[in-house]
């Protein structure tokens, strides 16, 4: 069956398995999902229900044992189409921080003078500015993950994918990033899916949340988050009613589903 035409990422029947004989671990699945062009997804499940074996299928990085899985329409190549974050930055130490972002511009096939332009530009829509020349061990553990969000956007890839990005910063420095990162999809329209085990995270950051089970990861819980995505200050947004509300149904379903 061919995906919905609005989707930029279909899974469909999907499950996956490691390894062979005694040492088969089914790690996700049955699995049936479709994510709507410029919709923020976050994915939350608790510690090896399935979530990156999930993304990494949606990057192409892994292929389905059975089901089928589609971005733009079509199977996914990894490297292409789609821009990822890790939770480790993962940066070139050998290069600065303007050469790091100037390096995935270049893969993305943007022009010389071009690329002088818009590495500012890019670190500047990620809250960093006068850091192009330094090197990356000089950055703060935030600072550096804003840097590998801003390669990922380089590529004008329409689609997004983050795998804990926020969980090895300090909860100060987190709270930054997920107002900064909510922000940015806002304003570039991107698909994301987002993957965590924070509650918290999930209803600020997505316009949908999907809970899995504990694995082999299934759907729990597919929850629209009808908060305004634009118009009001993180405090406001997080003050509201309905996000409290939305926190503990997330809260309830994710607790429930961890067994
Ligand atoms: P999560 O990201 O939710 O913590 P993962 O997708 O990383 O979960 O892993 C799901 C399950 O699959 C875990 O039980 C994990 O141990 C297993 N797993 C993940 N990767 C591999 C692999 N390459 N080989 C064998 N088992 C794996
Ligand atoms: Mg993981």
């Amino acid at each position: 069956m061919s995906s919905p035409p609005d989707s930029a990422v279909h899974v469909r029947d999907v499950v996956h398995v490691y390894g062979t004989g005694s040492d088969m671990v089914t790690a996700l699945g049955p699995i049936s999902l479709d994510v709507p062009r410029g919709s923020f997804l976050v994915i939350v499940g608790a510690s090896g229900c399935g979530k990156s074996t999930l993304l990494r299928l949606i990057a192409g990085f892994e292929r389905p044992t059975a089901g089928i899985v589609r971005t733009a329409g079509a199977a996914p190549v990894p490297g292409t189409g789609a821009g990822i974050v890790f939770q480790q930055p993962r940066l070139f130490p050998w290069k600065s921080v303007g050469g790091n972002v100037e390096l995935a511009l270049r893969y993305a096939g943007v022009p010389r003078e071009e690329r002088a332009r818009r590495v500012p530009e890019l670190l500047d829509r990620v809250g960093l500015h006068d850091v192009t020349r330094r090197r990356t061990w000089q950055l703060s553990g935030g600072q550096q993950q804003r840097v590998a969000i801003a390669r990922a956007l380089a590529g004008d890839d329409p689609l997004l994918l983050l795998d804990e990005p926020f969980a090895a910063l300090d909860a100060l420095t987190r709270e930054r990033l997920q107002e900064d990162l909510r922000r940015v999809s806002e304003q570039t329209g991107r698909t994301s899916v987002f993957v965590t085990h924070s509650v918290e995270e999930a209803v600020f950051l997505g316009s949908r949340v999907v809970v899995l089970t504990s694995r082999p990861g299934q759907i729990a819980l597919d929850l629209d988050i009808p908060l305004p995505r634009d118009g009001l200050e993180p405090d406001e947004l997080r003050a509201l009613p309905e996000y409290a509300a939305l926190r503990a149904t997330v809260g309830h379903a994710v607790r429930e589903a961890a067994g």
